[in-house]
């Protein structure tokens, strides 16, 4: 028995054309699942799907802004109809808009909350009759060191990266009766357009994440494969509402 056979099975990433969405999406098309990556961007997408062909399975993108609740409904439907069903759902679409608490607009918070909680909840609902139909399946939410951690420059993003991990525990709850695990997943600082516009805009950053890092070093979007290969597997079956950080020990460091 392999713990870790995804062949015959389908994963939706959200945010799958780049960064960690696409070293999570590589993780699960190495044990064989077939990929639909999530995004607006079909040009980065483009690539994003070659690199997962080259591991010897389908991936199709399917384009969508996952903060309406119409495209995650479309999404999950051109999913089923392109490979057929959906057993997994990686809800890693993010964004972060770094200022103090004080100058942020009505506007900037609603953004953040919507692109990184929300639709990770509409995501979620969209997709769950499709994996109720394959029989179960698997969520895996994308948090961040900041689902444990403040920073000044980090309110709404922090907020949301919060209210991944309580979200995952309720859903967890909810849906175990459908066969369907729901767990959360918390990078340490990993190296994506994300954090480089980050180490432009927080001075010292990229050095302060190398020094308290155990690793000494920050992580890569291959670095997130692995997790992803065993939250999306019969290996995690019996796991379900955790956090998993997956950041070289800076949790764990003073
Ligand atoms: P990227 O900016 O590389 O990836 C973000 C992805 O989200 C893009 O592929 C983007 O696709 C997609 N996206 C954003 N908004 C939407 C939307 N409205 N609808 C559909 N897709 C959308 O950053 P990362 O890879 O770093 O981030 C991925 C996730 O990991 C995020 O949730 C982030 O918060 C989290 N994270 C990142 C950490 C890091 O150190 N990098 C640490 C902890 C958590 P498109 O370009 O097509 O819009």
């Amino acid at each position: 028995m392999n713990l870790f056979d995804l062949r015959g099975k389908v994963a939706v990433i959200t945010g799958g054309n780049g960064g960690i969405g696409l070293g999570m999406a590589r993780g699960i098309a190495s044990c064989g699942a077939n990929i639909v990556v999530v995004g607006r961007n079909a040009e980065k997408a483009a690539s994003a799907l070659d690199s997962l062909r080259e591991l010897g399975v389908e991936a199709v993108f399917v384009s969508a802004d996952v903060t309406r609740k119409a495209d995650c409904v479309a999404m999950i439907a051109q999913s089923v109809q392109a490979l057929g069903r959906v057993d997994i759902l990686v809800n890693n679409a993010g964004t972060s808009i770094r200022k103090m608490p004080e100058d942020y607009s009505e506007e900037e918070w609603h953004h953040v909350l919507d692109t990184n909680l929300t639709s990770a909840f509409l995501a979620s609902q969209a997709a769950y009759p499709a994996l109720k139909q394959a029989g179960g399946g698997k969520i895996i939410n994308i948090g961040s060191m900041m689902s444990l951690f403040g920073a000044p420059y980090a309110t709404p993003y922090a907020s949301s990266k919060g209210g991944i991990v309580q979200m995952s525990r309720a859903l967890a709850t909810a849906w175990a009766k459908d066969n369907i695990q729901v767990n959360a997943v918390l990078p340490g600082w990993i190296d994506t357009d994300l954090t480089k516009r980050a180490r432009q805009q927080v001075d010292g950053l990229h050095e302060s994440v190398e020094k308290r890092t155990p690793f000494g070093r920050w992580g890569t979007p291959h670095d997130m494969a692995g997790v992803a290969a065993f939250l999306a597997s019969p290996a995690s079956d019996f796991v379900t509402g955790t956090a998993i950080p997956v950041d070289g020990g800076f949790s764990v460091a003073m």
